[in-house]
């Protein structure tokens, strides 16, 4: 006969993994289950292993739980992904992989993995454009913050941009770390204003003001605000970050960041944005740039 702790303790973590799968199934197929070959909407689900199966009723396809989600090919659990999510939408200031590793009892490797996928499913919804009044400021992130005497480095130049309501206050952020190649020193060239309109801007929709020069006095302050805030989240919570994942890390400050103007719910919002993003892999994040910005840079060059 089992204990009574043990046998409370399976009884809480099956009723966990039910929850996941539902609130995973809710947020994957919010009208019902879809079929991804035919579209048809009436499934048989296959429950012979941990995660359910849904098999199409029309063309007989097998969708998994986790297929065309951020968890595809992951061996980790469920509920620890669902407690990763949590986490990167409650916690404050933030989450770091070691941290993770410890809480959800993996190795760091697979915490950093984790992160960086929901990292990917961010950055995928900081895709769409801001609009109206827009203005865009110059900025660094590095320690310590945007000191003259002493600066950073590895100061990093940063392009912010947010749409503004006409008390100048901020109603939708975008950060963009600026490469070598759009920087004339520490000065962002045109080609940098125009790669970050590309993307971020509404180009038909909007008026943008831009002030790149450091020491101007007409500088955008709320947009400084922001990004010293992002500066001081990334120093804080991660201890600093280097040059090549900088962008994905911004994202997530982001994200945050319009969250809370915007009052969203973040855990269902982060949920639904991990079940309906396609996978990354390790060595997509450590061999590529962001994915979100590489194409239109190139563009851009084209452009310019
Ligand atoms: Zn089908």
């Amino acid at each position: 006969m089992y204990p009574e702790t043990q046998t409370t303790h399976f009884s809480i973590d099956h009723s966990a993994l039910e929850a996941c799968i539902e609130a995973l199934y809710t947020a994957k197929w919010p009208d019902g289950f879809r079929c991804p070959d035919c579209g048809h909407r009436h499934a048989y689900e296959i429950r012979t292993r941990k995660l359910p199966l849904f098999q199409c009723r029309l063309c007989h396809h097998q969708a998994s739980l986790i297929a065309g989600t951020i968890m595809e090919g992951s061996r980790t659990d469920l509920r620890k992904w669902f407690h990763a999510m949590h986490l990167v939408a409650s916690a404050s200031p933030g989450i770091n992989a070691l941290q993770l590793s410890k809480i959800i009892s993996v190795t760091y490797k697979t915490a950093w993995l984790i992160l960086h996928k929901i990292r990917h499913a961010i950055a995928a919804n900081n895709k769409a454009p801001i609009s109206g009044h827009v203005q865009l400021n110059s900025a660094f992130y590095g320690k310590p913050w945007c000191s003259i005497l002493n600066p950073h480095p590895k100061r990093q130049a940063l392009l912010v941009g947010a749409s503004v309501n006409d008390q100048g206050e901020i109603q939708e952020v975008r950060i963009m770390h600026m490469p070598e190649r759009h920087l004339t020193g520490t000065t962002i060239r045109s080609t940098g204003i125009t790669a970050f309109t590309m993307l971020h801007v509404d180009q038909a929709n909007s008026r943008i003001e831009s002030n790149i020069l450091h020491f101007n006095r007409k500088r955008f302050r709320p947009l400084l605000a922001a990004a010293l805030e992002a500066s001081r989240w990334l120093n804080q919570t991660f201890h600093g970050i280097g040059p090549k994942h900088l962008q994905r890390y911004l994202e997530e400050f982001v994200y945050h960041y319009n969250g809370v103007i915007a009052q969203t719910p973040v855990l269902p919002h982060l949920t639904r944005l991990c079940a309906t993003s396609p996978r990354t892999t390790y060595s997509a994040i450590i061999h590529g740039s962001p994915s979100a910005t590489e194409p239109i840079y190139r563009q851009a060059r084209v452009a310019s």
